[in-house]
């Protein structure tokens, strides 16, 4: 998960990290009386988006009064900024620029480590400038064990060779950033500008963090964070199950036990339909876990058929722990409950534990909608071919 500036701001504020006041506004009126509670002399008007570049796009403005305030919110708002609609404001304290600086901490994904960067000359397209002279931009592969910690922090800054006056500010702020990289679970912390003011200050101006979703479990107060207004409605519904669903682009529907399972089925949807009619892909990823109770079924069922895009849905259960009597029983109960909801049919693959009692049970059930085919190729291609019949293919 991506946070706001603002949340970002508010994060960094509590571990400690040097920010400048902030209020947040949805309409004009409110910017205005934002810039007056602050009472600086200056303001900055801020869209709230969680994509970059917004400084360049006309989403970053100053302000001198309270009028000017509400104007420049009144352009931005509203504003679509790389693909992203303004609906928020900030309105925060001006600062007084001397010098603009860059550094983050991420998950280095290629490199399987966190890396911390630096670099004096921060503010915009960080990005290009570590294209075009990479040297200017520091970079330090970060014990895990130990993160951002103020040996690393130090290295960073030396490495970009902040001056002295600023070196050990720079670093202590540095040093908290990995705290803030550590405590939240993130994958992103970033400070772009980090800026030295007239005064001396060192005081982060932007923040832009991404929240580990692997960590939600242990963090109650991210409920707090989340912005569904440009999640996939079936992905918001699928959560607040608590499925495990993504959304793809495809007819074919996929429910599988085990993330692994539910990825190759996915891949072998794909080759199956790659070669028919109208090219049928996946429709989801959606992984109902080990239990794979008849209320699971029922759920993942009906998120998948509510999916209009879906014109067969594929099965595909291995039996480990819950036996495969289970999983039938559960997928018999599901179409009970859903009842005259259940309109598209269903290509099972069973196997493993008991699967003899599983398929000889659905076979007994005899629901028209369900075909149990024996193996995971043949019922991909089963559902792949039935998908193409619906595109139309033949
Ligand atoms: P981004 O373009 O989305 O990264 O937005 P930023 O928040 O980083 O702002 C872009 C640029 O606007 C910064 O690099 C600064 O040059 C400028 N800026 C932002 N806040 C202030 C401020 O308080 N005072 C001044 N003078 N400039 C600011
Ligand atoms: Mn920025």
């Amino acid at each position: 998960m991506d946070l706001f500036e603002y949340q970002a701001r508010d994060l960094f504020e509590a571990y400690g990290v040097p920010v400048l006041r902030g209020i947040v506004a949805r309409t004009p009126a409110e910017a205005g009386a934002a810039a007056e509670e602050l009472g600086t002399a200056v303001v900055v008007v801020k869209a709230q988006v969680k994509v970059g570049g917004r400084g360049k796009a006309g989403g970053v403005k100053l302000a001198r009064s309270r009028e000017e305030a509400e104007q420049h919110a009144a352009a931005i708002l509203g504003m679509d900024i790389n693909g992203h609609t303004v609906e928020a404001v900030m309105v925060a304290e001006g600062a007084a620029i001397a010098e603009e600086y860059y550094c983050s901490m991420l998950l280095d994904r290629a490199n399987r480590c966190y890396l911390a960067m630096a670099s004096v000359e921060g503010g915009v397209d960080i990005e290009r400038l570590a294209e075009e002279r990479p040297d200017a931009l520091a970079r330090l592969l970060l014990d895990p064990r130990t993160g951002l910690d103020a040996d690393a922090a130090s290295a960073v800054v030396d490495a970009a060779g902040f001056a002295d006056d600023v070196a050990g500010e720079v670093a202590r702020v540095l040093t908290l950033i990995g705290t803030v990289y550590r405590e939240s679970d993130a994958t992103l912390v970033e400070v772009n500008p980090l800026v030295r003011t007239e005064d001396g200050r060192i005081v982060a101006l932007d923040g832009k963090v991404s929240l580990d979703d692997n960590a939600a479990f242990r963090h109650p107060e991210w409920a707090d964070l989340r912005d569904e207004s440009r999640d996939d409605p079936l992905e918001v519904r699928a959560r607040e199950k608590g499925l495990n669903y993504v959304k793809l682009d495809g007819q074919v529907g996929v429910i599988g036990n085990g993330a692994g399972l539910v990825m190759s089925t996915l891949d072998v949807v794909a080759y199956a339909g790659k070669n028919l009619p109208g090219m049928p892909k996946p429709a989801n990823f959606l992984d109902i876990g080990g239990g794979a109770s008849a209320q699971v079924m029922a759920d993942g069922l009906d998120i998948i058929l509510s999916d209009p895009q879906v014109s067969v849905v594929f099965v595909n259960v291995f039996g480990g722990i819950t036996a495969c009597s289970e999983v039938a029983k559960g997928i018999r109960e599901a179409l009970i409950q859903l009842g005259h909801r259940a309109t598209r049919p269903i290509v099972v693959r069973l196997d493993g534990n008991a699967v003899d009692v599983g398929r000889a049970m659905l076979e007994e059930y005899g629901h028209p909608l369900v075909e149990v085919v024996g193996t995971m190729d043949d019922a991909a291609a089963r559902a792949a071919e039935l998908a193409s019949a619906a595109l139309g293919g033949n």
